[in-house]
């Protein structure tokens, strides 16, 4: 019951139980749950319905078929962010690393302490987690899966005494092909479109891709109905007008879009906290050339992670990026550039996330998109060169001849002795490259309504009948991977709703 925009035909009316705005990780989750115990659920999804048989390696088809604005998106301050997230059923899911972590102990002590969301203990949600891992098939890499990259980290991270992990992953059997961020090859990952997905169609619910919702109407305070437009998938245009008259409406459109839709809708202002509170972990990457080939790319996408340094706000793990993008941040042009990417199979590219300590907003542009401002705060910046440098440190013990830096006027350095540098050349925020693929906070949940947009099930605190699940409503950094957290939280919004179904759905 997937129904692509090419083969609508004219205006439609639907009705449903819930509509679900948004078919990724907090979307589909959902949706499947719902479904699953009989509920009649509509998802309306703004991008593209593809499957493995038409992804593509090569990112000038993958990005723009997969990715938000051909994965263009900036946020803006400075530095300005590089940001990239999902558009396609399955959302973000379908082209992310596949890295899965419960939620820290620590950010739901702060969940519980600063926003008042008691229930939030890892007690309470282990039964949520349990239930996501079992769904998408969270678990560790075989070690055949393992490329010669992921070895070296690891190998690094033991010789320097850094606590590493084996990433837990959702995928079956993965081979290692580390095509993730364009759409897994062989469906190995376990992403929303095909677990989720899969489930919800098969129970019923009805899915509409291509199909962007534009307001959400309310009527005495209860939200009711949905209208969206039908695009057409090149050129984006609208080509029919969809509503959905439900009891239930779920937005899942992501930290960036959903904010955007509610101040659209001219919904849930008065606690002012729409847009507000933006966190986006904000990444630095090194990369380093290797006397020997390393060919990173003969390997799963990240297999490890150090989490040395968590306390500090830093996440360290190796990237599987590909050589064009590679190529896009390498500080070199024309045939420098061209030298060192012939360099390729000796690079191995290594990451680091850092918690926010600060954030910025999402504003609703004229033209109905929204548009991210960030501005990098002090701490963070700090943590940044801290990051770069404790890359470098880890890519010279695992062998590197030479780190490329993310900095525009110390762009390499060439050994352990020389990574005093980073600290002391006074780097600028302006003179960093960042980038990131994580938001949150922009539809916070919380107990207070003045402070916050959700209760902790994810309900709109001022209007009646209107869920949040995606990443937006997380309130705090997390300092790991999101995706696990977003479905736990969906999850438990869909068993609130299944308990409560005579109050949402009589
Ligand atoms: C390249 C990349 C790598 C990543 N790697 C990891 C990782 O390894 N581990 C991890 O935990 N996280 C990772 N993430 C992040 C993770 O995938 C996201 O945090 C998560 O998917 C966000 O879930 P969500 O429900 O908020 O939004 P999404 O999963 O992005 O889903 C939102 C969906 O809603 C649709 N939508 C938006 N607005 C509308 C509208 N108005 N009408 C209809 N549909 C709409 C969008 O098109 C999209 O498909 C990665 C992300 C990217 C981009």
């Amino acid at each position: 019951m997937i129904t692509i925009g090419e083969q609508v035909t004219r205006d439609i009316q639907e009705t449903a139980e819930v509509c679900v705005i948004g078919s990724g990780a907090g979307g589909g989750s959902l949706a499947a749950e719902l479904a699953e115990a009989g509920v009649e659920v509509v998802i309306l999804e703004e991008g593209g319905y593809y499957t493995s048989k038409e992804f593509s390696p090569h990112p000038h088809k993958a990005i723009p078929q997969l990715y938000r604005d051909a994965g263009s998106s900036t946020i803006l301050g400075t530095p300005a962010i590089i940001f990239s997230e999902g558009r396609c059923v399955g959302g973000s899911t379908v082209i992310n690393g596949g890295m899965c972590w419960r939620t820290p102990e620590r950010v739901l002590h702060r969940w519980r302490r600063e926003f008042g969301l008691e229930e939030m203990t890892p007690e309470n949600l282990e039964p949520f987690f349990a239930k996501v891992e079992e769904r998408i098939n969270v678990a560790p890499q075989s070690p055949e899966s393992l490329g010669k990259g992921d070895m070296l980290f690891k190998q690094a991270a033991d010789k320097l005494h850094w606590l590493i992990h084996p990433n837990r992953r959702n995928q079956k059997d993965c081979t290692g092909e580390d095509a993730c961020v364009f759409g897994c090859p062989t469906d190995r990952k376990q992403s929303v479109l095909i677990t989720y997905i899969p489930r919800a169609m098969a129970q019923g619910a009805r899915l509409y891709a291509d199909t962007r919702a534009v307001k959400i109407k309310a009527q005495n305070g209860r939200a009711t109905e949905v209208v969206a437009q039908v695009l057409d998938r090149q050129t984006r245009k609208k080509r029919h007008t969809l509503t959905v008259k439900a009891k239930v409406i779920v937005l899942a459109g992501g930290a960036l879009q959903t904010p955007c839709l509610l101040m659209g809708s001219g919904l849930a202002k008065k606690s002012g906290q729409v847009g507000k509170n933006f966190l986006c972990h904000p990444n630095v990457k090194v990369v380093g050339i290797f006397e020997d080939e390393v060919r990173y790319w003969a390997g799963v996408h990240q297999g490890h992670q150090v989490h040395e340094f968590l306390e500090e706000g830093i996440l360290m793990a190796i990237g599987g990026v590909h050589p064009a993008l590679a190529a896009l941040g390498l500080p070199q042009y024309g045939r420098r550039s061209l030298e060192l990417m012939e360099q390729w199979n000796h690079m191995l590219v290594a990451g680091a996330l850092v918690d926010d300590t600060t954030t910025g907003k999402i504003v609703r542009a004229p033209w109905g998109q929204p548009l991210a401002f960030y501005q990098v705060d002090h701490v963070e910046h700090e943590r940044l060169i801290r990051a770069a440098a404790l890359l470098c440190e880890l890519l010279f013990t695992a062998g590197a001849k030479k780190c490329l830096l993310p900095f525009t006027y110390l762009q390499e350095i060439s050994g352990m002795d020389e990574i005093p540098k980073i600290y002391e050349a006074g780097i600028k925020l302006s003179e960093i490259e960042v980038l990131t693929v994580h938001a949150f906070g922009t539809t916070r949940m919380g107990r207070d309504p003045r402070r916050a947009v959700v209760n902790g099930f994810g309900e709109c605190h001022e209007v009646k009948n209107l869920f949040i699940t995606d990443g937006g409503i997380i309130p705090t950094s997390l300092g790991v991977n999101p995706q696990e957290t977003i479905m736990a939280l969906a999850t438990r919004a869909g068993q609130y709703l299944l308990e409560n179904r005579a109050r949402y759905l009589g």
